[in-house]
């Protein structure tokens, strides 16, 4: 008898599993429900129809249910809710009435968390996650002549939508509950991002958030007024496990529902694959909700070989992520610091600003890059990056290394492709990895952005061996200058019983200084990412 097959959600993980199900089994019925209009959508794409990028909306609809049907043989429903599964009858039931089947998948992905603000629900205030939200955006936006915009929340999506809606030619304001946009990223990388929002006119406000919404804007909790045609909420999301919930399957504590790494839920009959599900964060080895859609897709094909008797496993999620803002990229993979702390994990972390590519060759740009990794082994933690060139490429080597379990070690020993357009004869991503060698290794220690007051207070004096001019572009209240160069020729201006915070643009020319410094015997601390990154983390809560 063939298999019959039933998948509830027909986007990312569902249409994955649905099409790779059928290349494995010719035989078995698949049938996918799909709530909403349209299937296998590219809702990543949204955002950049609104700004005109993506000019024709066409493009963002990848297949048609009939194109599926041709080509796969699958039976698409959509404009189909699945209303409730009864998992020991194996049947799911919908408005048109009950089905059975032999394997079920939930691939339901998540839902828009929705601020509980008095005017929520008002005209004009839309989520940006589906075509007809698409539609309506653009609808409303025409129709009422729309010339500002409120965007609710600093994360991806808020992100790409404050773009767009800005290259619309709409003013725009974006509104930020925590301190800082992009938590995915530690404050002091996000605040370069928050730096090009401001530089490209977009009102950015943080810890502020709304309070109340009407019909022509917003009330923050400071009192400030945010005049606004159009509203764009995007918070977060949730695991939407309302089905699996009402069937008794098993919610991890993440708020996922509970697979196995072959992605059977607690079921045996029933899977569930995407932004639904809890993982297992591919750094941490901690549970982990993360809504992307790479991992999305590849569990779909996983779940599907599961099916069919190839046996494929999970093997967890690194939350590897990448946005660009204006002219500004930002990336991640692996952990932050944030979840560093929170999981009790001992790290160490540094930062550099290495050029994109030969600074000879024309067009190079600074990177910030970061990257935290544990003391003990060297294991390779997470890492971070931002900057206009050079980072999505970056983050791909380190999501790589991450993923492999590799050491800071490897990553001072990867051979990666150079020639000076692309990068250089040590690669920022070897470069990374050699810092954290020589701060392991004892060769200098590092102090971090948020350290320097303490260890000002503490009688540190702070040393800037940058050249005296580069000074005029601001400085570190309180340093001291003696360029790199004439460091040798002036140690006896600086004490001996006085800990040193030496640092530069980068880092790397104090590192220079620190090795000469702690050769002839003074204390001395590196100022990783030294005067860039500190300048950066200006303004920011540690
Ligand atoms: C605007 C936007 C931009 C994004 N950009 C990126 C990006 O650049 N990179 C990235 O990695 N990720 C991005 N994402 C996230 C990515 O799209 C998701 O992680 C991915 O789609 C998750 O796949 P999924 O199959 O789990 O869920 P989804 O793709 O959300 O599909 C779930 C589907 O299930 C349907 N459904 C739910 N319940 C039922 C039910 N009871 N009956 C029938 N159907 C049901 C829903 O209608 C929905 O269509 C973006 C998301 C959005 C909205």
């Amino acid at each position: 008898m063939p298999k019959r097959i039933l998948i509830v959600g027909g986007v990312a993980g569902g249409m994955s599993a649905a099409t790779r199900l059928r290349r494995l089994d010719e035989h078995a019925e698949i049938i996918v429900y799909e709530r909403g209009p349209f299937v296998s959508f590219a809702n990543c794409g949204l955002p950049y129809h609104i700004g005109g990028e993506i000019a024709d909306r066409a493009k963002l609809i990848v297949q048609t249910p009939e194109r599926l049907r041709e080509v796969f043989n699958l039976d698409i429903r959509a404009n189909t809710e699945v209303l409730s599964v009864q998992p020991r009858q194996k049947t799911v039931t919908t408005a048109a009435g009950t089905e059975h089947y032999d394997e079920l998948i939930l691939a339901t992905g998540t839902t828009a968390v929705m601020p509980d603000v008095p005017g929520i629900g008002l005209p004009g205030q839309f989520t940006l996650r589906t075509i007809p939200d698409l539609d309506a955006i653009l609808a409303w936006i025409e129709a009422k002549n729309a010339k500002s915009a409120l965007v609710l929340g600093g994360g991806y999506i808020g992100l790409e939508a404050a773009e767009q809606l800005h290259r619309r030619g709409l003013k725009v304001a974006l509104v930020e509950k925590n301190p800082q946009v992009l938590t995915a990223l530690d404050p002091e990388m996000a605040a370069h991002v928050l730096g090009e929002l401001k530089k490209q006119g977009v009102a950015v406000r943080l810890s502020d958030p709304v309070v109340s919404l009407d019909d022509s804007g917003a009330t923050l909790r400071s009192g400030e007024r945010i005049p606004a045609d159009i509203v764009i909420i995007g918070i977060g999301v949730k695991p939407n496990t309302a089905l699996a919930t009402a069937a008794g399957l098993d919610i991890g504590v993440s708020g996922g529902i509970l697979v196995n790494a072959q992605l059977r839920t607690s079921d045996p009959h029933i899977w569930a694959v995407g932004d639904a599900i809890e993982v297992t964060h591919g750094a941490t080895f901690t549970p982990a909700a993360i809504a992307l859609a790479g991992p999305a897709n590849r569990q779909g094909r996983i779940v599907a070989d599961n099916i069919c008797g190839l046996n494929s496993q999970y093997q967890g999620t690194l939350g590897t992520a990448i946005v660009r803002v204006f002219d500004v990229v930002a990336a991640c993979t692996g952990a932050n610091e944030s979840l560093l702390k929170k999981q009790g994990i001992v790290y160490e972390a540094i930062h550099l600003h290495p050029n994109s590519h030969a600074g000879y060759y024309p067009g190079a740009k600074s990177l910030a890059l970061k990257i935290l990794f544990a003391p003990e082994n060297g294991r390779l933690l997470g890492a971070q990056a931002v900057g206009e060139d050079g980072v999505d490429k970056r983050i791909d080597v380190f999501a790589t290394a991450l993923f492999a379990g590799m050491t800071i070690d490897d990553l001072a020993e990867l051979e990666l492709a150079y020639a000076p357009p692309f990068g250089s004869a040590k690669d920022p991503v070897n470069l990374a990895g050699m810092a954290a060698q020589n701060l392991l290794s004892g060769l200098v220690r590092v102090a971090q952005w948020h350290e320097v007051p303490k260890l000002v207070e503490a009688g540190a004096l702070v040393v800037d061996v940058r050249e005296t001019a580069e000074r005029e572009g601001g400085l570190i209240p309180g340093s001291v200058n003696i360029p790199l160069g004439e460091l040798r020729s002036r140690l006896g201006e600086l004490p001996k019983d006085r800990e040193i915070l030496a640092h530069c643009a980068s880092g790397q020319r104090s590192y220079n200084a620190c090795r000469v410094l702690m050769q002839h015997g003074f204390r001395c601390w590196n100022l990783t990412g030294s005067y860039k990154t500190w300048k950066a983390a200006q303004g920011v809560s540690e």
